[in-house]
């Protein structure tokens, strides 16, 4: 019988989660069944025990909203769920316990060092956004790289998010003093069509420009470090698989190729 899985969020029609996951279990000949799962914003507690007294599920992924309610249902947690706060991959133990961990800063910082031409641990990074995606950053970025330096539009909670990680802060708008090798887009801007507050010299002095959300064609954030200047510029598609090859391996105990499934993503179609 297939082993069960899920990736969990609302909305999650859009989700390419069960993609990856299909592509992985294909190219390491594993027999799984993942399929996205709508759960209503209220109550993810109480959805996740009715499934799971219902269906023999192994593990799950959870996206947004509902990385904190996951949080809260695990009963183990690894050390950098525990940093960001927020779960993305559960697992099912057959005693009833639920192993959470947070694969986000993991699969970026794989990305990053494949796309990275320079010596990653001797680079400056600027961190746009304090939300969830920068918490999973932040939880194992800072011990990769030379400096984190998180800015965002409400600018308190840039503060406090660095101060609780040991980082640094700046306003968006003092951002255009700094220098940083690579620029990193973790707010949803983009998702609206817009790009954070920051001046285009600060695009222009960097060496990569990162945008966590993909999209068929250049997201805003993008488009802005294109036309800056900046050298090379990323979407978050690679993020998105190396963060599922993680999962699927902690599930799986086996390494599903990433290089493969990224390209046959990317391909037009
Ligand atoms: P949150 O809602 O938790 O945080 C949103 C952040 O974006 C906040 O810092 C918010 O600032 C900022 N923001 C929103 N709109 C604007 C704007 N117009 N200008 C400037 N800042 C803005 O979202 P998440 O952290 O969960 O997700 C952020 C992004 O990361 C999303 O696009 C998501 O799709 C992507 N993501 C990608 C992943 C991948 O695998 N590639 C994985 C996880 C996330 P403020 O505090 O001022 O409101």
């Amino acid at each position: 019988m297939s082993r069960l899985f899920y990736v969990i969020g609302n909305p999650i029609e859009h989700s390419l989660s069960p993609v990856i996951h299909a592509a992985f279990a294909q190219k390491t000949g594993l027999d799984i069944f993942y399929e996205k799962r709508l759960f209503d914003v209220k109550d993810f507690a109480g959805q996740l025990r009715r499934l799971l007294a219902s269906e023999p599920v192994c593990g799950a992924n959870v996206t947004v909203p509902f990385k904190r309610e996951a949080y809260q249902v695990c009963t183990t947690i690894s050390e950098r769920a525990r940093l960001a706060g927020a779960v993305n991959t559960l697992s099912f133990q057959k005693d009833g316990g639920v192993f959470g961990d947070n694969t986000d800063g993991i699969g970026f910082v794989n990305d990053l060092k494949r796309l990275y031409g320079g010596k990653l641990s001797e680079a400056r990074v600027l961190l746009l956004g304090a939300g969830g995606a920068a918490r999973g950053l932040l939880a194992v970025l800072p011990t990769c790289v030379r400096a984190v330096t998180v800015a965002n539009r409400t600018e308190a909670k840039a503060f406090d998010l660095a101060a609780a990680f040991g980082v640094c802060a700046s306003s968006l708008e003092d951002a255009k003093n700094g220098t940083w090798e690579i620029v990193v887009n973790a707010t949803s801007a983009s998702l609206s069509g817009a790009v954070p507050a920051v001046d285009p010299g600060v695009f222009a002095r960097s060496q990569l420009c990162y945008d966590l959300m993909y999209a068929r064609t250049a997201t805003p954030f993008m488009q802005a470090a294109q036309s800056a200047g900046c050298p090379n510029v990323y979407d978050g598609l690679g993020m998105l698989v190396e963060q599922a090859a993680e999962s699927f391996q902690l599930w799986n105990e086996i390494r599903p190729p990433v290089e493969s499934v990224l390209a046959a993503l990317r391909a037009p179609h």
